[in-house]
């Protein structure tokens, strides 16, 4: 098959010395090691200097791993059977602690010799007070010395089954050690074009696999983990970029014509102004649909930016071109939004919109799914129930996805099975993603950015209030009330703490309505556990402005349209994530009047909370608020990334490397652009490099 199916490291791992059979199946089951290879990319997650030693009276709990020059003294066993162990104290001239073993105690007595300098070497424990070590890696301090062993040592991740088998970080390092003997410069050959590498100043691929283990210094060590994430991303970048370029060589639908439907709902049916940002974005998807390739564009636009009207118009642009439209939304509640938004907007239009959810029985799907296929339904709006076999198009020509970082590379290429021509994709998302997160899961797309208020909008006011201010906020709501204002008040709810949350917003609940009495105050609640109906009632008193404060949990964050209401109060707001706080407070700011959001919490606060509160007071800007939610907590909690789980990174972090992904984004633009199918001499080893990595049968450019 490929060129290097024989190579050295495509042996199994057994090939080494010392690694059996029982090894050989837990790397495979645990670590997911198979072959010599597999074994050579197991990079080591933390390293530690060895060239620095502690004292004992110097230990703190802050010490990861520590090394120790001392003596060993009163070794004895204890125990029986199960309970059998070896204890000894360890002493230099500042102190003693202890050091404890629980098998291998034979070689023990034999290894360790009372009076003679050892190197201790482990992570200290705190063990009723005292440090304790279990288990170190100890070695005669002349045997130390004339190891070399002077340097950063690499530790490497186990688990609890590899360690039970003696598989620990040492046992690892004993035989990537061995292995790293025995491998040459042809086993791991360069992929990166020499371009690359000069610009760049890269070691070679295999002087950087090597000093991954190895590392003479913290120098090098960086330079060969900056070669190999640069080139984890760039090959991803490639791929992407390669996506995007593969559909302006595919035939698209040509929406030549802005007709009748457009024309009359944008002169007489428009219920405002667009802004010049709807109206640029809006330009650039007629530049799209017109340039007879498929659009795959993302559109950017912060909660309350006005999407919805543009993926309004662009449904309207497929159906004067004799298509249909499909609106995709990632829950129930927020397809029902849309449909019960954009229905009434058509209607006059005579046009047929309809609503497809999970919940839809059968007998009623029956005529949704007839019409659908013969053309009498114009435009569909529905959970992700849209793209099942079962659905099928007469002929689908637009496709709108709001709201979804939840919608992976794979599942918008779904899409294109579901007409002739592959439709036109806008995908809508309210939480601004960072730059470096939309190359990684958008990178295959076209963006626009919806960087405007609708006109008349003031910035909203956000302040941070302790309990100590409580009166004084409850003194505000009452004046925003009497001001003919409506207040939401939202409490945390998650799962595992689902009861006690409930009960929190019940008690809260009590609380506002003994500071609020009726009969001049009026209050709804509502949360998760309460019937739909019921719900839905409750909701709508406040919508239509029966009742003055609305309480909630953060069901409201995913809809209601309240112009009216000008304060977000968001209890125990330490617990809410930076996006989810940002969504909240999209919530207000719909009308022309001043809005708040006022964030309560305790008065500690983690550090992480501190940063996400300070944030909100002072930015209403949600690219940056994404910015520092990614740096807060990295890209694998960032919400829905995961779901959308296409991408796996093994290296490189997208929160701290993002100069790296900045270059390696730029390097596959220049490339794809030079030799989009890696054609070129210089480009062949990492073109041979990317197909051996993907699927059998697989074009390369479909890996993803
Ligand atoms: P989002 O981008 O969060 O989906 P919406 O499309 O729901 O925002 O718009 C938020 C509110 O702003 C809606 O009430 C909408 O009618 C209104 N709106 C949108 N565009 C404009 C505009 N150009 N001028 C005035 N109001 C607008
Ligand atoms: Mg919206």
């Amino acid at each position: 098959m490929s060129m290097t199916a024989h190579s050295f490291l495509n042996h199994p791992v057994e090939y080494l010395r010392g690694v059996g059979p029982q090894w050989a199946e837990t790397l495979r089951k645990e670590a997911n090691i198979q072959t010599l290879k597999d074994l050579l990319f197991y990079f080591p997650y933390r390293y530690v200097d060895r060239s620095t030693f502690v004292k004992v009276n110097e230990l703190s709990d802050a010490h990861q791993y520590v090394q120790i020059i001392g003596k060993f003294s009163r070794i004895q066993e204890l125990g029986e059977g199960r309970a059998k162990r070896m204890t000894a104290v360890f002493s230099d001239e500042t102190g003693s602690i202890e050091v404890v073993w629980f098998n291998g105690l034979k070689w023990i007595k034999e290894y360790v010799k009372p009076g003679e300098t050892y190197v201790l070497f482990d992570k200290p424990s705190l063990f009723n007070g005292r440090f304790n070590f279990n288990h170190p890696e100890i070695e005669p301090l002349t045997l130390f010395q004339s190891s070399g062993k002077t340097g950063l040592q690499s530790l490497y991740n186990t688990t609890e089954k590899m360690k039970k088998k003696g598989l620990n970080s040492r046992a690892l390092h004993k035989i990537i050690h061995q292995l790293i003997q025995q491998i040459r410069p042809d086993d791991v050959p360069e992929i990166l074009p020499d371009s690359l590498l000069h610009v760049y100043q890269f070691p070679s691929r295999f002087k950087a696999v090597r000093d991954m283990h190895q590392p003479v210094s913290w120098q090098e060590l960086g330079q060969a983990s900056k070669r190999l994430k640069f080139e984890e991303l760039f090959i991803l970048q490639l791929q992407l970029v390669r996506l995007r370029l593969l559909r302006t060589r595919d035939q698209g639908i040509v929406f030549s014509s802005i007709g009748q439907y457009f024309n009359t709902f944008y002169n007489h049916y428009l219920p405002f102004q667009l802004t010049e940002a709807q109206k640029k974005v809006l330009k650039e998807i007629r530049k799209d649909t017109l340039s007879g390739h498929q659009m795959n564009r993302l559109l950017q636009g912060d909660v309350g930016s006005g999407k919805t009207i543009v993926a309004v118009l662009t449904m309207l642009i497929g159906i004067d071109n004799g298509y249909q439209a499909a609106l995709m939304a990632p829950t129930e509640i927020l397809a029902q939004q849309h449909f019960s938004g954009i229905e009434p907007l058509l209607k006059p239009l005579g046009l047929k919109v309809v609503l497809l959810t999970g919940s839809v029985k059968n007998k009623d799907r029956k005529p949704i799914l007839q019409g659908l296929e013969e053309g009498t339904v114009h435009v569909i709006i529905g959970t992700h129930a849209l793209i099942e076999d079962a659905v099928k198009f007469h002929r689908l020509g637009m496709v709108v996805i709001d709201e979804q970082h939840r919608f992976g590379v794979a599942q918008r290429a779904r899409l294109r099975d579901k007409a002739v021509m592959p439709p036109h994709i806008l995908v809508m998302t309210a939480t601004p993603i960072p730059r470096s997160l939309a190359m990684i899961f958008y990178g295959d797309m076209d963006s626009s950015v919806i960087d405007q208020l609708p006109p008349g909008r003031k910035p909203i006011t956000t302040i941070h209030k302790t309990d100590a201010g409580r009166l004084r906020v409850y003194g505000f709501l009452k004046e925003q009330i009497a001001a003919g204002r409506q207040v939401y008040i939202v409490y945390p709810l998650i799962e595992e703490s689902e009861k006690m949350d409930l009960a929190n917003l019940m008690e809260g609940y009590q609380s506002i309505c003994t500071s609020f009495p009726a009969p001049q105050y009026h209050v709804s609640v509502v949360h998760g556990k309460m019937k739909p109906d019921v719900k839905d009632h409750e909701m709508q008193r406040f919508v239509k402005g029966e009742t003055h404060i609305m309480i909630a949990t953060t069901v409201i964050e995913v809809g209601v349209n309240v112009p009216n209401a000008s304060v977000m109060l968001i209890e125990n707001a330490e617990r809410f994530g930076l996006s989810q706080l940002h969504q909240l407070r999209g919530r207000v700011g719909r009308g022309a009047d001043q809005s708040y959001c006022i964030l309560m919490t305790g008065y500690k606060m983690t550090r992480e909370s501190k940063t996400r509160i300070e944030t909100m007071c002072a930015t209403n800007d949600g690219f940056k608020i994404s910015e520092v939610d990614l740096d807060l907590r990295g890209p694998g909690d960032m919400e829905g990334t995961r779901q959308s789980g296409q991408v796996a990174l093994h290296l490189a972090d997208i929160a701290k490397d993002k100069e790296i992904l900045e270059q390696a984004r730029e390097a596959a633009v220049k490339i794809m652009a030079e030799d989009g199918d890696l054609r070129l001499p210089q480009h062949e080893k990492l073109r041979n490099h990317i197909i051996q990595m993907s699927a059998p049968g697989n074009d390369w450019s479909k890996v993803l």
